[in-house]
Protein backbone atom coordinates (compact mmCIF):
# COMPACT_ATOMS: atom_id res chain seq x y z
CA UNK A 1 0.00 0.00 0.00
CA UNK A 2 0.89 3.83 -0.18
CA UNK A 3 0.93 6.15 2.32
CA UNK A 4 1.22 9.84 2.11
CA UNK A 5 2.92 11.23 4.59
CA UNK A 6 3.09 15.15 5.52
CA UNK A 7 4.72 16.78 8.65
CA UNK A 8 5.42 20.07 9.35
CA UNK A 9 8.93 22.56 9.84
CA UNK A 10 8.79 21.73 13.79
CA UNK A 11 9.84 18.25 12.87
CA UNK A 12 11.39 18.12 9.80
CA UNK A 13 14.51 17.42 11.68
CA UNK A 14 13.63 14.31 13.28
CA UNK A 15 14.73 11.10 11.91
CA UNK A 16 11.19 9.97 11.93
CA UNK A 17 11.71 7.66 8.71
CA UNK A 18 14.38 5.64 10.77
CA UNK A 19 12.37 5.85 13.74
CA UNK A 20 9.47 4.20 11.96
CA UNK A 21 11.34 1.65 10.38
CA UNK A 22 13.31 0.68 14.09
CA UNK A 23 9.82 0.30 16.04
CA UNK A 24 7.93 -1.15 13.28
CA UNK A 25 10.90 -3.65 11.68
CA UNK A 26 8.65 -2.39 8.43
CA UNK A 27 10.83 -2.64 4.38
CA UNK A 28 9.60 1.27 3.82
CA UNK A 29 10.00 2.53 0.53
CA UNK A 30 10.75 6.20 -0.36
CA UNK A 31 8.93 6.58 -4.12
CA UNK A 32 9.05 10.55 -3.80
CA UNK A 33 9.84 13.18 -1.30
CA UNK A 34 9.96 16.91 -1.09
CA UNK A 35 11.37 18.37 2.22
CA UNK A 36 12.37 21.97 2.83
CA UNK A 37 12.39 24.65 5.56
CA UNK A 38 8.61 24.79 5.66
CA UNK A 39 8.18 21.09 6.34
CA UNK A 40 7.69 18.16 4.12
CA UNK A 41 6.06 15.10 2.08
CA UNK A 42 6.73 11.65 0.88
CA UNK A 43 5.10 9.07 -0.96
CA UNK A 44 5.67 5.65 0.48
CA UNK A 45 5.44 2.14 -0.37
CA UNK A 46 4.72 -0.02 2.99
CA UNK A 47 3.66 -3.81 2.83
CA UNK A 48 0.23 -4.42 3.63
CA UNK A 49 0.64 -6.18 6.75
CA UNK A 50 3.03 -3.41 7.82
CA UNK A 51 0.81 0.03 6.98
CA UNK A 52 -1.56 -0.22 10.49
CA UNK A 53 1.58 -0.21 12.78
CA UNK A 54 3.65 2.14 10.40
CA UNK A 55 0.41 4.47 10.26
CA UNK A 56 -0.09 4.89 13.90
CA UNK A 57 3.64 5.09 14.44
CA UNK A 58 4.02 8.27 12.04
CA UNK A 59 1.11 9.66 13.95
CA UNK A 60 2.47 8.84 17.01
CA UNK A 61 5.41 11.74 16.14
CA UNK A 62 2.84 14.09 14.82
CA UNK A 63 2.92 13.04 11.34
CA UNK A 64 -0.09 13.40 8.78
CA UNK A 65 -0.51 10.35 7.06
CA UNK A 66 -2.69 9.48 4.35
CA UNK A 67 -4.12 6.09 2.33
CA UNK A 68 -3.56 6.41 -0.98
CA UNK A 69 -3.73 4.63 -4.01
CA UNK A 70 -1.76 6.41 -6.99
CA UNK A 71 -3.65 6.31 -10.35
CA UNK A 72 -2.56 7.67 -13.13
CA UNK A 73 -5.91 7.98 -15.77
CA UNK A 74 -5.53 7.72 -19.48
CA UNK A 75 -8.13 8.93 -21.43
CA UNK A 76 -7.90 6.48 -24.57
CA UNK A 77 -10.27 8.95 -26.27
CA UNK A 78 -7.58 11.75 -26.47
CA UNK A 79 -4.55 9.61 -26.72
CA UNK A 80 -2.73 9.19 -29.96
CA UNK A 81 -0.24 6.87 -29.00
CA UNK A 82 2.61 8.96 -29.86
CA UNK A 83 4.63 7.96 -27.28
CA UNK A 84 5.97 11.10 -25.44
CA UNK A 85 4.92 9.95 -22.25
CA UNK A 86 6.61 6.70 -22.65
CA UNK A 87 10.09 8.30 -23.03
CA UNK A 88 9.78 10.79 -20.24
CA UNK A 89 8.55 8.54 -17.06
CA UNK A 90 11.80 7.77 -14.86
CA UNK A 91 9.84 4.82 -13.73
CA UNK A 92 9.19 3.44 -16.98
CA UNK A 93 5.26 2.83 -15.60
CA UNK A 94 4.10 3.02 -19.77
CA UNK A 95 5.12 0.75 -22.61
CA UNK A 96 3.41 -0.01 -26.10
CA UNK A 97 1.44 -3.56 -26.22
CA UNK A 98 1.67 -5.29 -29.48
CA UNK A 99 -0.66 -3.14 -31.42
CA UNK A 100 1.31 -0.32 -30.42
CA UNK A 101 -1.63 1.01 -28.28
CA UNK A 102 0.06 2.92 -25.23
CA UNK A 103 -0.27 0.11 -21.84
CA UNK A 104 0.36 1.58 -18.42
CA UNK A 105 1.61 -0.26 -15.23
CA UNK A 106 0.11 1.40 -12.12
CA UNK A 107 2.79 -0.11 -9.56
CA UNK A 108 5.50 1.74 -11.43
CA UNK A 109 4.25 4.91 -10.77
CA UNK A 110 5.76 7.52 -8.11
CA UNK A 111 3.27 10.19 -8.58
CA UNK A 112 5.78 12.61 -10.53
CA UNK A 113 3.40 14.04 -12.37
CA UNK A 114 5.06 14.57 -15.84
CA UNK A 115 3.57 12.76 -17.95
CA UNK A 116 0.36 14.38 -17.32
CA UNK A 117 2.22 18.07 -17.82
CA UNK A 118 3.97 16.86 -20.99
CA UNK A 119 1.00 15.21 -22.67
CA UNK A 120 0.43 17.24 -25.75
CA UNK A 121 -2.82 15.99 -26.11
CA UNK A 122 -3.69 15.99 -22.46
CA UNK A 123 -4.66 12.81 -22.17
CA UNK A 124 -3.40 11.83 -18.58
CA UNK A 125 -4.64 13.18 -15.40
CA UNK A 126 -3.44 12.05 -11.69
CA UNK A 127 -5.82 10.60 -9.57
CA UNK A 128 -5.75 9.87 -5.71
CA UNK A 129 -8.35 7.90 -4.43
S1 LIG B 1 1.96 11.53 -24.40
FE1 LIG B 1 -0.27 11.59 -24.32
S2 LIG B 1 -0.95 11.25 -26.43
FE2 LIG B 1 1.20 10.61 -26.30
S3 LIG B 1 1.10 8.40 -25.86
FE3 LIG B 1 1.25 9.45 -23.90
S4 LIG B 1 -0.89 9.71 -23.24
FE4 LIG B 1 -0.92 9.27 -25.41
S1 LIG C 1 3.19 10.35 -12.92
FE1 LIG C 1 5.43 10.13 -13.22
S2 LIG C 1 5.89 8.05 -12.59
FE2 LIG C 1 3.68 8.16 -12.88
S3 LIG C 1 3.36 7.48 -14.96
FE3 LIG C 1 3.53 9.72 -15.05
S4 LIG C 1 5.69 10.14 -15.44
FE4 LIG C 1 5.53 8.00 -14.80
Amino acid sequence: MRLHIKFSHRIVRNPIISQVVLATKAPINILRARIDHNGGEMLLEVPDEFCKEVKKEFERYGVEVQEVKSVVEHNTDLCVDCGLCVSICPTSAFSFDTDFKLKLHEDRCVQCGLCVTSCPHGALSLVTI
